[in-house]
């Protein structure tokens, strides 16, 4: 979910600059064997090596546009996506080197962080102060059940060992967890395990800090009784994880889980307006969602041997800039402070015949009983946290006063 404020541009990438997000495949393989994966088993192993020139050609072409890049950007983020993106250290290494002097532009990967020796191959290679990396982790009592080695292995221990040699070599990550629907009974323990985790980082460093933020899967299928049934265990988990961030907001001044925070979280999904994604094949499409849609050839607008490239990624994000400013009134009024709907999955599931009522058909997922749910335990939460908060300054006013009286 790449959920930038389309209204606000300049409070994308923590306020400070407005990036457009490229996409780029390095590799479909992956070395893990997730189940929920939507990548699917018959992974495509073509890869995009040999083409590299052309793709330097359309990030320049890119750079060098003043209409639409320059005019509303700062910068490129590239990110490198896969599969697992590691398997090709090597385009990695060679795109990241050939961009190395522009200031505009820095590099996003996704990894699942199993491959330690590609992991530094990149490392040694590549200035990383251009790269910041992300790590799928879900929390061990779901990664034992669902991220599992080829060998169908659990990749946890593995994977923690890595983060926690990562952070020795000061690489800071940010970490992205999945949430099956049928594991939210495993909801608080996933919360402990990302606790102990940055318990664990903070030993290296105090200034690591990460963060617990799931993404519910939206691929595997339930039936509806499933999913409001999904809702009642969320709900408690969620209210038992309530009572831990109130403890580790008090001690950190922020919290663990990135869904907590107030309504500034409720921005949907603005993928299509500000990012675009390569597939292994050199195809262009709004986001990655889209390279496994069943509609994906539909989805397809371009590709890097187009000559035209830069002008219909300039054509094509223009088309989502008026749609996705358009709020629907339910969503206005909603309870939710977090909201996560993929626009691939609704425009994926949904009956609806116009492009763009297909991509904004939020309710086909069946996800917003989750949400909503969350909505009022965080609206409680952050009652809880600062009429304390409020209360205390008063107290406290009224002490110095009596003191000093
Ligand atoms: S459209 Fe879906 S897959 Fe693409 S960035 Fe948005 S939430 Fe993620
Ligand atoms: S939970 Fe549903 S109604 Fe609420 S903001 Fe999200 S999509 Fe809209």
């Amino acid at each position: 979910m790449v959920a930038y404020n389309i209204e606000n541009p300049a409070k994308a990438k923590g306020g400070v600059r407005n990036y457009f997000t490229l996409e780029i495949t390095t590799s479909a393989l992956c070395d893990l064997n997730c189940t929920y994966c939507f990548e699917g088993e018959k992974v495509d192993k073509a890869r995009l090596d040999n083409d590299l020139p052309t793709i330097f050609k359309r990030i320049d072409s890119i750079l060098e546009d003043k209409e639409w890049f320059q005019a509303k950007y700062d910068g490129l983020n590239i990110s490198l996506w896969g599969g697992e993106p590691t398997l090709n250290p090597k385009f990695i290494i060679d795109l990241m080197n050939q961009y190395r002097e522009h200031d505009n532009i820095d590099f996003h990967l996704y990894t699942n962080a199993f491959n330690m020796h590609n992991m530094k191959k990149i490392i040694d290679n590549v200035d990383m102060s251009k790269l910041h990396v992300q790590v799928s982790y879900d929390g061990r009592a779901v990664n034992d059940n669902y991220r599992l080695m080829k060998n169908k292995k659990a990749s946890s221990n593995q994977v923690i060992n890595n983060l926690y040699e990562l952070a020795n070599l000061g690489i800071n990550v940010s970490m992205k967890a999945t949430l099956p629907i049928d594991s939210m009974d495993s909801l608080y323990k996933c919360w402990e395990d990302y606790h102990d985790i940055q318990k664990l980082l903070w030993k290296v460093s105090k200034n690591i800090n990460i963060n617990y933020s799931p993404t519910i899967d939206y691929i595997t299928k339930f039936s509806l009784d499933e999913k409001k049934d999904a809702v009642k265990v969320f709900r408690s988990e969620f209210l038992k994880i309530a009572k831990r961030e109130i403890e580790f907001y008090r001690e950190n001044g922020r919290y663990l889980c990135s869904w907590f925070g107030g309504e500034d979280n409720r921005k949907h999904c603005s993928a299509g307006y500000n990012m675009a994604a390569i597939d292994q094949r050199g195809n262009l499409y709004a986001c990655h969602g889209a390279i496994y849609s069943k509609h994906k050839d539909e989805l397809a607008y371009s590709d890097i041997h187009d000559e035209e490239f830069v002008q219909k990624i300039s054509a094509y994000t223009k088309k989502f800039e008026e749609p996705l400013k358009k709020i629907h009134k339910d969503c206005q009024d909603c309870v939710a402070t977090t909201c996560m709907i993929c626009p691939v999955a609704s425009h994926e599931k949904s009956e609806k015949t116009d492009f763009f009522a297909k991509w904004t058909d939020n309710w086909v997922n069946e996800l917003c009983g989750f949400f909503k749910a969350f909505g009022e335990i965080d609206r409680a939460v952050q009652k809880h946290l600062f009429a304390l908060h409020a209360e205390t300054d008063e107290e406290y006013r009224n002490r110095e006063m009596a003191n000093g009286m």
